[in-house]
């Protein structure tokens, strides 16, 4: 029996683990951490190997194959080992596309890659297109791939997910944009995190179709550097007569403008009727945490865009706004230039409520543009005193521009605490 080694025990590592052991593979999950116990249970159950706290080379070395999840960084010690002993390794992703023989749609980027993955699904299940949705959103694409019941897959892949690929072929590709965020990863190396994002269409041919966003300076470059096989289908907002008209609040902005035009695009390559997507676009429920109405509350607006860890969500969210802004902004920094934000933050910035164990640089960067900044350590705070500072015909946008490891678990945990403190006002 042929031995799988699969590094890494969480949501894609259980999926892969499982695929395997499903495949007939002789699998062993080796985690350095520690693994939840819903994970062993479902390694206990379907008898599969697994360790934990540390990785046990003597055993790895004798695997034909590895799946290495996307948290893993590419130069810890087990890596080296496996790499120079000439063992093939693959991401999740792959490994799955390797038992399926559905159609599938990648959908990669640095932001919009869930609203744009969610919309594509949603117009092709409205139209009938027996579709599921996988990969970074919901069920890892193994888990789904065992049961196999769709024709097409709609996968969010991000790139860490994009590293080891040697043959994984979708049939339709998107980059939604490209901006910086995970350098950590890469060497600080914006190239090359833009490299690990179009290794989603290394595989494609003249049969297949490629969408992106033909105004991205970054997509522009990625594009002369690499060799383009499928069918190319540019989308831009300036210029163009909308392709449909879009009236729905989880739409909004002109960011959602263009991951709108790239779902229907693929809609379209489907054959779906322009009638069909326009009636789809209208009834699309975006996810919680983007661009996110919570309430009205004396007449002030409380929109949560808690997913916003970067520049470039954030610029979307602030260009979005068309009442003057009681901005809260925060967290942990992850190498940020806000010069981009300046002109933004002045036109449609009232106040600013920086929420972080330390808002020293968003202090000094914003406060030549803003009269009112104050300084919040929790939430509630932060809550309360864009409370304060707004009044009616205002709204206040949560829309940090930075990670949320400071001060919360992640940026549900920091959107959940932001609405449940606006229910409390
Ligand atoms: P991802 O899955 O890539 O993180 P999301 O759809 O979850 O993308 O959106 C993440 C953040 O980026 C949200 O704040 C959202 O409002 C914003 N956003 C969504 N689509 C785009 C886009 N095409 N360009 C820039 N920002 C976007």
């Amino acid at each position: 029996m042929k031995k799988l080694v699969v590094l890494g025990g969480g949501e894609s590592g259980i999926g892969a683990a499982l695929l395997a052991q499903h495949n007939n593979w002789d699998v062993l999950v080796s985690d350095a951490g520690m693994l939840s116990a819903a994970a062993k249970q479902a390694f206990e159950l379907h008898h599969i190997a697994w360790e934990e706290g540390g990785h046990t080379l003597a055993k790895i070395s004798q695997a034909s194959l590895v799946v290495k999840s996307p948290g893993i960084p590419n130069h810890v010690p087990v890596i080296v080992a496996i790499e120079n002993a000439q063992i093939p390794i693959v991401s999740e992703i792959e490994f799955a596309s390797n038992y399926t023989k559905a159609t599938l749609i990648g959908i990669t980027g640095s932001n919009g890659k869930t609203t744009t993955a969610m919309l594509t699904h949603h117009l092709l299940t409205e139209s009938g297109v027996n579709a599921g949705l996988a990969g970074n959103i919901g069920n890892s694409f193994a888990k789904a791939v065992i049961e196999d019941q769709h024709e097409v897959y709609v996968l969010e892949i991000s790139s860490f997910q994009l590293e080891h690929i040697q043959k994984f072929h979708p049939h339709i590709a998107v980059i939604t944009n490209l901006t910086p965020d995970h350098l950590d990863r890469y060497d600080n190396s914006f190239k090359a995190y833009c490299d690990a994002k179009f290794n989603l269409i290394k595989n494609q041919t003249d049969n297949d179709h490629f969408l992106y966003d033909a105004e991205d300076k970054s997509i522009a470059s990625g594009l002369a550097r690499h060799d383009v096989k499928a069918n190319q289908h540019p989308y831009a907002n300036a210029n163009s007569t909308p392709m449909f008209a879009i009236d729905n609040p989880s739409l909004r902005g002109r960011h959602n403008a263009k991951n709108a035009m790239a779902a229907a695009t693929i809609a379209q390559l489907f054959q779906l009727s322009n009638q069909e997507i326009q009636a789809s676009l209208q009834t699309f429920q975006g996810a919680p945490h983007r661009l996110e109405q919570v309430v009205k509350i004396l007449k002030v607006d409380y929109i949560n865009d808690s997913k916003a860890t970067n520049i470039n969500a954030t610029f979307f969210a602030l260009d979005s706004m068309t009442k003057p802004t009681v901005w809260i902004v925060g967290g942990v920094d992850k190498g940020n230039d806000y010069t981009s934000l300046l002109p933004l933050v002045h036109e449609k910035v009232k106040a600013i409520v920086c929420l972080g164990v330390d808002s020293q640089k968003i202090m000094d960067v914003f406060s030549p543009v803003v009269d009112v900044l104050v300084e919040a350590k929790s939430m509630d705070v932060a809550v309360k005193a864009a409370y304060k500072l707004s009044s009616k015909g205002d709204a206040v946008l949560l829309s940090p521009a930075c990670a949320s490891f400071d001060l919360f678990e992640n940026y549900e945990d920091r959107g959940n605490q932001f609405k449940a403190a606006v229910r409390k006002l």
